[in-house]
């Protein structure tokens, strides 16, 4: 029986030797990606819960490997946030976006946000105020424009620091949401000390509406706390009629999900201005 065990034991320590070189080769393939110019970044339209206005765009990475084909961010991302890469990765996404955002307004395209996510590694590096700065003045973004996502785990990682660079930034003119707000574990004690100013509601806590009451409470509930302390509320993954009836009659501002549109290429993302007015 003992060695049976340290037969399991073997079997798992070689699993985990396999595990880790995936990631370590990953890793090292996502290096050059971004090198080479291999990323790309899709946007996915945010709109008004009211009249389906267009409000914003949330720029979403990928990776366009030429063997594999398109790779979603939720395999490489984590794997990027295990060590400085995704300082790299996230500066990129910075400046690509604002970019790309600059270039739209230049060419008449009216879309009065963008919003970029930003890794709880990215944001406490030293430099990560002076990054935006760069980007800022290198691309002529308009910071009020410019709406960051961050994560509950931000804020739990080193609240003074957190509170320190977001007034920085708001300073200028940039925005904050809390992204998949409702999936952290951090106490609600912390939102009134932080300058955010948006909730973005997990998509979890919608995609079952209206059959799964409880998840139906959290949302209402969260819709409350956030009009008492003045923050603008969106809610992710909208993919129903359902979910936006439910939305509109809990005034929730905006959505964003597969029900308006899927996040989208830059040349597609130009169709779908102009098919909505915003060109
Ligand atoms: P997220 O920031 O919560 O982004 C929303 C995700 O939900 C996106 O997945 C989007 O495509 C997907 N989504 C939107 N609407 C719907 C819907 O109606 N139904 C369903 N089922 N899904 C919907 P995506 O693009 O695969 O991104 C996954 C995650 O990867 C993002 O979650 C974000 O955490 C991370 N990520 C993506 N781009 C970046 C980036 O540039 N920097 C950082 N740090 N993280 C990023
Ligand atoms: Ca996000
Ligand atoms: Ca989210
Ligand atoms: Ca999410």
């Amino acid at each position: 029986a003992k060695s049976a065990g340290r037969r399991v034991c073997r079997l798992f320590d070689s699993e985990m030797q396999r595990q880790a070189d995936r990631r370590l080769l990953i890793h090292n393939q996502l290096r050059n990606a971004l090198r080479n110019n291999e990323l790309v970044l899709y946007y996915q339209p945010q709109h008004m819960v009211s009249n389906d206005e267009l409000i914003g765009l949330e720029a979403l990475v990928r990776w366009q490997d030429g063997r594999r084909g398109i790779i979603s961010p939720a395999e490489f991302i984590p794997i990027a946030e295990e060590t400085d890469l995704i300082i790299d990765i996230g500066r990129w996404v910075l400046l690509e976006g604002c970019h790309q955002f600059v270039r739209w307004h230049e060419a008449g395209y009216q879309v009065p946000q963008l919003s970029i996510n930003v890794s709880a590694r990215q944001f406490h590096h030293p430099a990560f105020v002076e990054h935006v700065h760069e980007v800022l003045a290198e691309t002529g973004m308009e910071p009020s424009a410019l709406n960051l996502e961050i994560t509950e785990s931000v804020v739990l990682g080193n609240t003074e620091d957190t509170i320190h660079k977001m007034t920085e930034l708001k300073d200028l003119g940039i925005s904050f949401s809390i992204d998949d707000f409702g999936t952290g574990y951090s106490s609600l004690g912390y939102l009134k000390r932080l300058p955010v100013d948006e909730l973005k509601i997990d998509r979890s806590f919608i995609q079952d509406v209206p059959h799964d009451t409880s998840n139906m409470a959290i949302v209402e509930a969260v819709m409350a706390m956030a009009s008492h302390l003045n923050f603008t509320v969106t809610a992710e993954g909208v993919e129903t009629r359902q979910q936006l009836e439910f939305l509109r009659r809990h005034k929730c501002a905006f959505y964003q999900g597969y029900l308006a549109c899927k996040p989208l290429p830059a040349d597609a993302v130009e169709r779908y201005m102009t098919r909505h007015g915003s060109f």
